[in-house]
């Protein structure tokens, strides 16, 4: 089959499309020929060598991935060969034809969900459902900021948060972004370019604040973030590319609470849990994956510039 495989981490075109083996299942896992592979920021990071994870190379990127069940292990008992899926995490990586992975990390891709939108499923809708519940424990009726709302996390948080009736403030950078927010459901689209667009979030909540921020892009943001938040408000730094001077007083008046995540901590069975769930959205219509653009695999690398730079619109995938 073929695959991108990185020989060394660097720049983006240190990803080349090769000819590797073809993965065999064992007892537990499934091989799904992949028709969509979700790109991620964290890709490109990892890929780049700075992250905390780095694999053993040579490796494919890739965790997401929509696609088809091409082969079974003899202990596999929830997928079929045939049977639509989308991938939450891969032993071999998606970025390839075909993706080996545990049977535990693929869910069933329903009907109405494309391809292409199952690749939009795993690292997006996941962050986006701990951040928002896991770590704020938003409830319906609160109001939620999605600080950076166009991308593929923001949008998943945007759905989410209308789906279990909180009131959705969302930001974009764009008209495209923004227009594209307030069609996933937010109840008020803000310009985080435009200097003053904090001010305009207090006129929207009576001078209360956001009971929650879940924040794409905390170096830039957190410390007018804990300004914006409502008395116990709660911030969830999701995203983050650099430092930043807070002053903690706006967060004590308010008794703030700022919480961190990352999607690796997330004990397995919460996991499930969560994929439960938004396979059930899926399922019903209130989860919808925007695919702002299709790329073929070999471009792969134009794929990892494109997402570190603004102007998102929902996600990027590639196909084989
Ligand atoms: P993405 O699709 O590239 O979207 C990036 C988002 O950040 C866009 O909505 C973008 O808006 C927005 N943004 C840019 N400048 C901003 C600003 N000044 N203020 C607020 N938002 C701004 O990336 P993603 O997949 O949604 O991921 C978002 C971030 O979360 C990334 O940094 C990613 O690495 C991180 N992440 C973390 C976890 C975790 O476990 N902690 C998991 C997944 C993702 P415009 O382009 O419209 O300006």
């Amino acid at each position: 089959m073929k695959a991108i495989r990185v020989s060394e981490f660097g720049e983006p075109d240190v990803m080349r499309l090769e000819e590797v083996p073809d993965p065999q299942p064992g007892a537990t896992q499934v091989v799904v020929r992949v028709r969509a592979a979700g790109v991620n920021p964290v890709d490109a990071y990892v890929r780049g060598g700075a992250h905390t994870r780095r694999p053993t190379l040579p490796y494919t990127p890739g965790s997401d991935a929509g696609g088809v069940v091409e082969s079974v292990g003899t202990e596999v008992k929830r997928f079929k060969v045939g049977d639509r899926v989308y991938v939450r995490w891969s032993l071999s990586g998606t970025y390839a034809e075909l993706a080996l992975c545990e049977e535990a990390h693929v869910h069933p891709l329903p009907e109405r969900v494309s391809f292409a939108q199952g690749a939009g499923v795993g690292v997006p809708y996941a962050t986006a459902h701990r951040a928002l519940f896991g770590r704020a424990q938003a409830r319906a009726g609160e109001t939620v900021l999605v600080h950076g709302a166009s991308g593929g996390v923001g949008v998943a948080a945007v759905q989410l948060a209308r789906a279990a009736g909180m009131a959705v403030v969302g930001t974009g950078g764009t008209r495209e972004g923004r227009e594209l927010v307030a069609r996933e459901g937010a109840h008020h689209v803000l310009d985080h370019r435009s200097p003053d667009y904090l001010e305009e979030l207090a006129g929207l909540t009576d001078g209360r604040g956001a009971d929650v921020i879940l924040e794409m892009l905390a170096n830039v943001n957190l410390d007018r973030d804990l300004g914006a938040l409502a008395r116990f408000g709660r911030v969830v730094v999701i995203g983050n590319r650099g430092r930043i001077e807070i002053n903690p007083r706006d967060g004590m008046t308010r008794e703030a609470t700022v919480h961190c995540m990352s999607l690796f901590n997330v004990a397995p069975a919460e996991l499930d849990s969560i994929h439960a769930a938004l396979v059930a959205g899926l399922e019903a219509g209130t989860l919808r994956p925007v695919v702002g653009k299709e790329l073929p695999l070999a471009e792969a690398a134009r794929a990892h510039r494109e997402v570190m730079e603004p102007g998102s619109y929902g996600k990027i995938v590639l196909t084989p």
